[in-house]
């Protein structure tokens, strides 16, 4: 039984933060833990910013909608999902994921949670778990699937590292020196190539 985990920003969509700082010209919104180390730091003051721009819920899904997948992810989640079971894993919020996933047809998909006022202003934001890309990656491990899992970042890194084979996608060069032993790919086609090599079984 073998399960395919995949990253979502800079793999099926684009850098949800980023694009929405691009979007929405709001210039201070796209500061990153490069800028701000602290995650919690950069957290509050991504939720200050988007307050103090009466920027709620919907406002911020409808943006996010506009996005859409990167072109051709679609494509390679529904081939995914015809040959492996797949879950994506990402450090994104449900609500912000739902928009896109909509435009992905709906595949599973774990991440954090936001908390909202009646009003849809955002108040809070939850992480469900820590390392929780590869705390899932030890729980499928305990369900006994294996586990072909793809991303593009740091915060990839440790459920690569735990999966029985771990890939790079699109990954900046920093990344792809630092951790060697993982292949790297630039387009789904290459990825796709990787994740057959991974199966234990013929996938067309
Ligand atoms: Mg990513």
């Amino acid at each position: 039984m073998e399960i395919v985990c995949l990253d979502l920003e800079g793999v099926l969509v684009p850098e949800i933060w980023i694009n929405f700082a691009k979007r929405t010209g709001i210039k201070e919104l796209e500061a990153t833990t490069r800028d701000i180390p602290d995650y919690d730091v950069l957290m509050r003051q991504r939720l200050r910013i988007l307050d103090e721009h009466k920027l709620g819920l919907d406002d911020i899904q409808a943006v996010i909608a506009d996005m859409g997948p990167l072109p051709g992810a679609a494509d390679f989640v529904e081939w995914v999902r015809e040959h492996f079971q797949l879950i994506i894993l990402s450090d994104t919020f449900y609500e912000f994921a739902h928009p896109l996933m909509r435009q992905l047809g709906w595949p599973t998909i774990m991440c954090h949670k936001l908390e909202t006022d009646g009003s849809g202003r955002i108040t809070n934001y939850v992480l469900r778990q820590p390392d929780q890309k590869r705390e899932a990656v030890k729980a499928l491990h305990g369900l006994k699937y294996r586990v072909i899992a793809a991303g593009d970042s740091y915060n990839d890194t440790n459920m690569l590292g735990e999966a029985d084979r771990g890939i790079l996608f699109d990954a900046p060069e920093n990344v792809i020196r630092e951790f060697p032993q993982f292949p790297v790919t630039r387009s789904y086609e290459e990825l796709k190539a990787e994740i057959r090599k991974g199966s234990l079984r013929s996938i067309p």
